[in-house]
């Protein structure tokens, strides 16, 4: 018999900094959604300094929620192939300049600590750049680890990862069913 898993919602974070941004991140939600995401909501876009390494363009990011029948390995992997179809360089060194970066945020329900995949994304409850757009789409989820809603915790963040976040295009920009 095979394992029929229930639909629950996932939180994805989006980011770009190479080429066309905008138009990767649409191609990046349309390949969620074909892919079995229904993704309902997604976050104003937002535009970030480079973190980790800098001397990079600047990222668009965003974040989306939607729902899922899929186990969460097969939306890494869903998630890998969409990065691989931008044109991702994986032997690039972690942190620098890509089309496309898709993260699993958070799945409702779950926590999961694997060699390849750790939900809640480990650093996601300190980065700016993905608490920021994640509150338009997550305000009152709890984050299981960190014991506080996504809207507290971005409250909480310092004002250094705070002011590099730019709003440049409200949500709408991707045309979300629901
Ligand atoms: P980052 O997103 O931190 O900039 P990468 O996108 O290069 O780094 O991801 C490196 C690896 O992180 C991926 O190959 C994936 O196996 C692993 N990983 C662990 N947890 C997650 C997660 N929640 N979402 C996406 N990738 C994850
Ligand atoms: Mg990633």
């Amino acid at each position: 018999m095979t394992e029929e898993l229930l639909s629950r919602r996932v939180y994805l974070g989006l980011g770009s900094n190479l080429g066309n941004r905008v138009a990767r991140l649409v191609d990046a939600l349309d390949a969620l959604v074909a892919g079995g995401i229904q993704i309902d909501a997604v976050s104003a876009l937002y535009e970030t300094p480079p973190w980790g390494v800098t001397e990079q363009p600047s990222f668009l990011n965003a974040a989306a929620s939607g729902e899922t029948a899929l186990p969460a390995a097969a939306i890494l992997e869903l998630a890998k192939h969409i990065e691989a179809d931008a044109g991702r360089d994986f032997d690039a060194p972690r942190w620098t300049a890509r089309p496309i970066d898709v993260d699993i945020l958070l799945i409702e329900g779950e926590t999961i600590a694997t060699e390849t995949l750790t939900v809640p994304h480990p650093l996601m409850h300190e980065r700016g750049f993905v608490l920021i757009p994640l509150v338009d789409v997550a305000a009152n989820v709890d984050h299981p680890g960190q014991r506080q809603t996504i809207g507290q915790l971005a409250g909480a963040l310092p004002d250094s990862e705070r002011t590099g976040v730019v709003e440049v295009e409200p949500a709408g920009w991707y045309p979300a069913a629901g």
